[in-house]
Protein backbone atom coordinates (compact mmCIF):
# COMPACT_ATOMS: atom_id res chain seq x y z
CA UNK A 1 0.00 0.00 0.00
CA UNK A 2 1.55 2.85 -1.05
CA UNK A 3 0.75 6.45 1.43
CA UNK A 4 -2.07 8.46 0.96
CA UNK A 5 -2.59 12.09 1.28
CA UNK A 6 -4.63 15.05 0.96
CA UNK A 7 -3.69 16.90 -2.45
CA UNK A 8 -4.36 20.04 -0.19
CA UNK A 9 -2.99 19.91 3.17
CA UNK A 10 -5.31 20.01 5.91
CA UNK A 11 -8.21 20.92 3.76
CA UNK A 12 -10.15 17.53 4.85
CA UNK A 13 -9.58 14.47 7.12
CA UNK A 14 -8.22 11.64 5.82
CA UNK A 15 -10.66 8.97 7.68
CA UNK A 16 -12.18 7.17 4.71
CA UNK A 17 -15.23 6.05 6.03
CA UNK A 18 -16.11 9.08 7.60
CA UNK A 19 -14.40 11.98 6.14
CA UNK A 20 -14.70 15.89 7.14
CA UNK A 21 -14.31 18.98 5.09
CA UNK A 22 -12.04 21.00 7.36
CA UNK A 23 -12.93 24.53 8.29
CA UNK A 24 -12.80 27.74 10.44
CA UNK A 25 -15.58 29.20 12.68
CA UNK A 26 -15.01 32.94 14.24
CA UNK A 27 -14.52 32.59 17.75
CA UNK A 28 -17.04 35.60 18.11
CA UNK A 29 -19.79 35.10 15.64
CA UNK A 30 -19.56 31.95 15.25
CA UNK A 31 -19.74 32.41 10.93
CA UNK A 32 -18.01 29.09 9.35
CA UNK A 33 -15.54 29.59 6.59
CA UNK A 34 -14.16 26.63 4.42
CA UNK A 35 -11.04 27.05 2.80
CA UNK A 36 -10.12 27.93 6.39
CA UNK A 37 -9.77 31.83 6.89
CA UNK A 38 -7.16 32.75 9.44
CA UNK A 39 -7.30 36.51 9.11
CA UNK A 40 -10.12 38.92 9.98
CA UNK A 41 -13.91 37.65 10.00
CA UNK A 42 -15.75 38.65 7.22
CA UNK A 43 -19.12 39.55 8.91
CA UNK A 44 -19.36 43.14 8.49
CA UNK A 45 -20.68 43.14 11.85
CA UNK A 46 -17.47 41.21 13.81
CA UNK A 47 -14.19 42.69 14.28
CA UNK A 48 -12.82 38.92 15.13
CA UNK A 49 -9.56 38.19 14.04
CA UNK A 50 -9.55 34.52 16.32
CA UNK A 51 -10.89 31.33 14.65
CA UNK A 52 -10.92 27.85 16.01
CA UNK A 53 -10.59 24.53 13.65
CA UNK A 54 -13.61 22.62 13.08
CA UNK A 55 -14.74 20.17 11.18
CA UNK A 56 -17.57 20.45 8.48
CA UNK A 57 -20.76 18.21 8.21
CA UNK A 58 -20.68 15.37 5.93
CA UNK A 59 -24.14 15.83 4.31
CA UNK A 60 -25.89 18.56 2.78
CA UNK A 61 -28.26 19.50 -0.19
CA UNK A 62 -27.61 19.90 -3.46
CA UNK A 63 -28.28 23.32 -4.84
CA UNK A 64 -26.60 23.21 -8.00
CA UNK A 65 -24.54 21.32 -10.45
CA UNK A 66 -23.30 21.39 -13.75
CA UNK A 67 -21.10 19.45 -16.16
CA UNK A 68 -17.01 20.23 -16.49
CA UNK A 69 -16.11 19.57 -19.97
CA UNK A 70 -13.20 21.31 -19.58
CA UNK A 71 -10.35 21.36 -17.71
CA UNK A 72 -10.94 23.60 -14.28
CA UNK A 73 -9.24 26.28 -13.05
CA UNK A 74 -7.62 26.05 -9.40
CA UNK A 75 -8.14 24.44 -6.75
CA UNK A 76 -8.81 21.99 -8.89
CA UNK A 77 -6.42 19.47 -9.73
CA UNK A 78 -7.42 17.15 -12.70
CA UNK A 79 -6.12 14.01 -13.63
CA UNK A 80 -4.16 13.86 -17.07
CA UNK A 81 -5.84 12.98 -19.60
CA UNK A 82 -8.77 15.15 -18.30
CA UNK A 83 -11.92 13.38 -18.07
CA UNK A 84 -14.94 15.13 -18.06
CA UNK A 85 -16.95 14.93 -14.64
CA UNK A 86 -20.05 16.75 -12.60
CA UNK A 87 -19.63 19.51 -10.31
CA UNK A 88 -21.71 19.70 -7.55
CA UNK A 89 -22.53 23.00 -5.35
CA UNK A 90 -23.68 21.50 -1.73
CA UNK A 91 -25.49 23.38 1.12
CA UNK A 92 -23.94 21.97 4.38
CA UNK A 93 -26.49 20.35 6.69
CA UNK A 94 -25.19 22.43 9.73
CA UNK A 95 -23.42 25.30 8.40
CA UNK A 96 -25.58 26.45 5.57
CA UNK A 97 -22.25 27.37 3.69
CA UNK A 98 -22.11 25.95 -0.03
CA UNK A 99 -18.85 24.01 -0.88
CA UNK A 100 -18.16 23.05 -4.59
CA UNK A 101 -16.96 19.81 -5.26
CA UNK A 102 -16.92 17.15 -8.05
CA UNK A 103 -19.09 14.54 -7.83
CA UNK A 104 -17.70 11.14 -7.44
CA UNK A 105 -16.84 8.61 -10.45
CA UNK A 106 -19.03 7.24 -12.58
CA UNK A 107 -21.88 9.80 -11.50
CA UNK A 108 -22.93 12.30 -13.96
CA UNK A 109 -25.45 14.79 -13.99
CA UNK A 110 -28.12 12.44 -15.11
CA UNK A 111 -28.27 11.22 -11.83
CA UNK A 112 -28.45 14.49 -9.72
CA UNK A 113 -30.98 16.38 -9.02
CA UNK A 114 -31.24 19.43 -6.91
CA UNK A 115 -32.70 19.20 -3.04
CA UNK A 116 -31.04 15.71 -3.04
CA UNK A 117 -28.92 14.83 0.15
CA UNK A 118 -25.00 14.36 -0.82
CA UNK A 119 -22.37 12.99 1.39
CA UNK A 120 -18.50 13.76 1.57
CA UNK A 121 -16.45 11.14 -0.10
CA UNK A 122 -12.46 10.38 -0.55
CA UNK A 123 -11.51 9.22 -3.94
CA UNK A 124 -7.98 8.94 -5.47
CA UNK A 125 -6.95 12.27 -7.56
CA UNK A 126 -3.98 10.53 -9.12
CA UNK A 127 -1.04 8.53 -7.78
CA UNK A 128 2.95 9.08 -8.33
CA UNK A 129 5.96 7.49 -6.53
CA UNK A 130 5.24 8.64 -3.70
CA UNK A 131 1.34 7.68 -3.05
CA UNK A 132 -1.85 8.00 -3.74
CA UNK A 133 -3.25 11.73 -3.55
CA UNK A 134 -6.88 11.77 -2.30
CA UNK A 135 -9.36 14.78 -2.84
CA UNK A 136 -12.89 15.24 -1.56
CA UNK A 137 -15.44 14.59 -3.71
CA UNK A 138 -19.57 14.74 -3.35
CA UNK A 139 -21.91 11.32 -4.02
CA UNK A 140 -25.34 11.35 -3.81
CA UNK A 141 -26.91 9.63 -1.07
CA UNK A 142 -29.59 7.27 -2.12
CA UNK A 143 -31.88 5.36 0.12
CA UNK A 144 -30.17 1.65 0.05
CA UNK A 145 -26.68 3.36 0.98
CA UNK A 146 -25.81 1.21 4.12
ZN1 LIG B 1 -16.89 36.87 13.19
Amino acid sequence: MKPRTAVFDGWFSLDEREPHLLGTRCCKCGTYYFPKLNSFCRNPDCDSDRFEETPLSRTGKLWSYTNASYQPPEPFVSPDPFVPFAIAAVELERERMVVLGQVTSGTGVDALKVGMTMELALETLFEDDKGEKLVWKWRPVTGAAA
